[in-house]
């Protein structure tokens, strides 16, 4: 099963505004009503003065919005946009979203997709707004539906039935959806955990969130606290006995997961990947080039927090070790992390930067403090998946949290730089051999302290 994706987020430009004796009211309100079965939105906007010259959604989605109105008259599209000049002192525009069409011609759940009965959709590709380079302030948006239909997502809501989020936060934003979402809400230490499920499975509803809940109690235990305020987790049908998952957050957290019709309870006993993308909500969202330290922060810290919880046995944990980190290692042409965008390094070389920094901050702290205390601290300043950091800012609150400085200098030296691990050296000086399926240990090895340490609750 290849390893999830986090989707890549770019940044929305602002503009200044000059002063004028009454502020701005820079809220832009959307009423969406959607059809019965989900096909059609009617969506009313309300913009504030000042708000744009021209409109649009995103990329590929231009297409499904149909019969444009602003304040009652009808504006057709000049290329992919819809000129709003009307809109200078503020305006309301009025529009339809084919939905159906888009899920059917795009297919893809960032922008519009069909999984079983429920229509996945994120609003950034329904929401007309203003375009990139007038893009600024916040949006607040209510939804009604009828039937048995709902609306999910993984937006912070901000009162009942509202959801509240910036302009900027739409690129990458969280999932969401209209479905007949049979939705539970569970209170974790810390945060809300949202899990909705359509389509039907060979598992019981209650035997898929409950896997869910244990990751997410999992998770808890090992970040000493749910990483986010709230996360919405959409579980939708997928063929095969395998789950796949995606993780977005800005604004809010989401995960969804395509969840094998076929999949047995051994098989959701065995998985690893509801943990990958729970670990996802504890880290701010980076830009493009930092996949790997997302992906890599995920893979590592996954079998840890599964071993901790007692799910897998140490034993299990250096296997895979052994077996991805050398798919991490730089190959001919590679240079360094930051710009070598390929798999093996995304999951696997992020990986093992996490445990040589792992490594690097017990061994100066004395063994005081761990990756995970510098992982704890970024969650504890505010950064988990619903933010957008720098790599500056997330390195830097990390190292804060351990009193060193070595997240900051390992990424000095491997962001932009081939650099080679010699792995049966590190595995020797650890104590760990790895024979086909047959793990040993070494107690008496020079580091053999360090992995016991590391093993450890
Ligand atoms: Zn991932």
């Amino acid at each position: 099963m290849s390893r999830a994706v986090l989707a890549a987020v770019a940044l929305l430009a602002s503009c200044a505004r000059p002063a004028t004796s009454t502020p701005p009211q820079r809220t832009t309100t959307y009423d969406v009503v959607a059809s019965g079965d989900g096909d059609t939105l009617t969506i009313e906007a309300r913009l504030p003065t000042g708000a744009a010259n021209e409109l649009g959604v995103s990329e590929h989605c231009e297409a499904f919005v149909r019969d444009v109105e602003i304040d009652g008259a009808p504006v057709s599209p000049r290329a992919a946009s819809w000129p709003a000049p009307a809109c200078a002192d503020g305006c309301v525009v009025r529009y339809r979203y084919l939905l159906r069409d888009a899920a059917r011609a795009l297919d893809d759940p960032e922008l519009a997709a069909t999984r079983g009965d429920a229509r996945l959709s994120p609003p950034s590709a329904w929401l007309l707004r203003p375009r990139a380079a007038d893009a600024r302030g916040s949006f607040e948006l209510s939804v009604r539906t009828s039937g048995g239909l709902t609306f999910e997502s993984g937006i912070f809501p901000a009162e009942a039935g509202r959801y509240r989020a910036s302009f900027a936060d739409l690129a990458g934003a969280p999932f969401a959806g209209f479905g007949p979402w049979r939705t539970r809400r569970s209170r974790l230490d810390g945060g809300e955990l949202v899990v909705s499920i359509a389509g039907e499975y060979a598992l019981s509803d209650h035997e898929i969130s409950g896997w869910i809940d244990r990751a997410a109690r999992m998770v808890s235990a090992h970040y000493g606290g749910f990483p986010v305020r709230r996360a919405w987790i959409a579980v939708v049908p997928a063929d095969g006995d395998g789950i796949f998952g995606r993780t977005l957050g800005n604004g809010g957290a989401s995960v969804l997961l395509d969840w094998g019709r076929a999949t047995t309870l051994a098989a959701r006993d065995d998985d690893w990947v509801v943990v990958h993308e729970l670990v996802h909500l504890a880290l701010p969202s980076l830009a493009v080039r930092h996949r790997w330290l997302e992906e890599g922060l995920s893979t590592y810290v996954e079998p840890l927090v599964r071993l901790r919880a007692g799910v897998i046995t140490r034993e299990t944990l250096w296997r895979e070790l052994s077996r991805g980190l050398p798919q991490g290692l730089p190959q001919p042409g590679d240079r360094g992390l930051d710009e070598t965008p390929t798999w093996g390094r995304t999951y696997w070389g992020g990986a093992l930067f996490c445990l040589m920094a792992d490594l690097e901050i017990r061994a100066r702290s004395g063994q005081s403090a761990t990756l995970r205390d510098a992982l704890r601290g970024i969650v504890a300043a505010g950064g988990d998946v619903s933010q957008r950091w720098s790599i500056d800012e997330t390195l830097g609150e990390g190292d804060r949290a351990t009193g060193t400085t070595a997240l900051r200098e390992l990424y000095d030296a491997w962001a932009h730089a081939p650099v080679h691990v010699d792995l049966p050296r590190l595995f020797a000086e650890l104590g760990v051999s790895v024979r086909g399926e047959r793990v040993s240990f070494d107690e008496a090895a020079p580091r053999a302290h360090l992995r016991r340490q590391l093993e450890a609750p």
